[in-house]
């Protein structure tokens, strides 16, 4: 099965956010470049590929070369499915060994902790299915201990259910000890506890196909870290990270775009001028307008100082309070502008230009939860131009609304 981009769901209330999966395609191929065709490409499509839309970014890894996905939510991974048919699915601990035959059916792969996990999965799988070992290199999460770790993989292949399909970790790159010793161990010292058990493994004479451990830090700050698969996520939406000088690169942010329209205009009345106890300070010949997003979309519910959004390539600042599905903007000094109009909150508009870094400000956030934040709760209208196995693609920009 195909996404079209065509087909995109039509919606009607004019506020939505734009993805662009030539972004992600770029970042795929920028990667598997920089990584060299000896180390294979997972792709973490967790919080719904950071918001971008995890169907629509699995069929793009898949056409851009990557050679499996990651899923934190085995409900995103089965609908992913159709989109991607012959990338391996690699599920981190999100489902009960229950759901073995789920997983049969639909080629997806179980992470393996402990030898619990092994005897429950073994238990509920009837013809057979591939795991993941997981070792802990100290994010204490998922993982067995490295001193377990061989004896959870002779279980596994004891089994003669359960096909070891690799073994995965998660790198820690940014978090550091503090004071105290509390912490955990610098990246290179986690990759050599890593390769250690995978050492002891093979020496067991285990085989481990695939060796993963590298996330979006850690892939482009240390490149001892490759293994022979790195599965990154946020890098992938376009996230930046700090670089060695061999992987820097400039990546594509996929989050282009937070739109709406004009619903309402208008003009305050002279008489309001004076009023001390009007909910902003009204001036002269005050205009507003009205967009129908607010803070149940995620814009931040105390208003930001100095918040603004562009209204036919001007400046216009955000009134407060903030109301859950209702904008009041300051239309003053944009004395064109009509009900229908485009509001840009972020992206461009004229000359004029809301960056994410601005938007990231303006919101107090960091700019993986503006990812998810905006991603996850509005309609998303696709851009893809990219050519793909002699298909080519139109950019089409769904229009929720068209001015009147
Ligand atoms: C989230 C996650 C990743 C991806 O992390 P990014 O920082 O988004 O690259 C990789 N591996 C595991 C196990 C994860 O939980």
């Amino acid at each position: 099965m195909s996404f079209d981009v065509t087909s995109q769901p039509s919606f009607l209330r004019p506020a939505w956010c734009e993805i662009d999966l030539d972004a992600i395609e770029r970042n795929v191929r920028q990667l598997k470049e920089i990584i060299g065709p000896a180390v294979k490409l997972f792709v973490c499509l967790k919080g719904d590929a950071l918001g971008c839309g995890a169907q629509q970014v699995a069929q793009v890894c898949e056409q851009a070369g990557a050679q499996g996905l990651a899923f934190a939510n085995i409900d995103t991974a089965l609908a992913c499915r159709p989109y991607a048919q012959n990338l391996p699915m690699l599920l981190y601990p999100c489902c009960l060994p229950q759901m073995a035959g789920v997983l049969e059916q639909h080629r997806l792969s179980a992470t393996i902790s402990t030898l619990d996990d092994v005897h429950r999965w073994a238990m509920h799988v009837s013809s057979g299915i591939d795991v993941f070992l997981k070792i802990d290199t100290g994010g204490l999460r998922a993982g067995a201990f490295p001193g377990e770790a061989v004896d959870v993989a002779k279980a596994i292949v004891s089994t003669g259910k359960l096909r070891l399909a690799g073994v995965y970790g998660h790198s820690l790159a940014s978090y550091h000890r503090d004071e105290s010793g509390a912490g955990v161990q610098p990246l290179q010292q986690q990759v050599d506890v890593f390769l250690g058990c995978v050492q002891q493994m093979e020496s067991a004479g285990i085989e481990v196909p695939i060796r993963m451990f590298a996330s979006s830090e850690s892939v482009l700050s240390c490149p001892s870290a490759d293994m022979n698969a790195v599965e990154p996520g946020r890098l992938i939406a376009g996230l930046d990270f700090p670089a060695a000088d061999s992987r820097l690169r400039s990546w594509h942010p996929a989050l282009v775009g937070l739109k709406s329209r004009i619903v309402m205009r208008k003009a305050l009345a002279s008489h309001l001028e004076a009023d001390a106890g009007a909910l902003f300070p009204i001036r002269a010949g005050m205009v507003i307008g009205l967009i129908p997003l607010g803070w149940s979309d995620g814009y931040p519910r105390r208003l930001p100082a100095g918040a603004t959004v562009l209204v036919n390539g001007q400046r216009a600042p955000v009134l407060g309070p903030v109301h859950s599905e209702l904008l009041r903007i300051d239309l003053t000094d944009v004395p064109d502008a009509v009900v229908g109009d485009e509001v840009v909150l972020l992206g461009s508009s004229g000359g004029q230009t809301i960056t994410l870094q601005e938007l990231q400000q303006q919101w107090g956030m960091d700019m993986s939860e503006l990812f998810l934040t905006v991603g996850r709760r509005l309609p998303r209208v696709f851009r893809r131009t990219l050519t793909h196995q002699g298909l080519s693609r139109q950019d089409r920009i769904h229009q929720p609304c068209i001015k009147p």
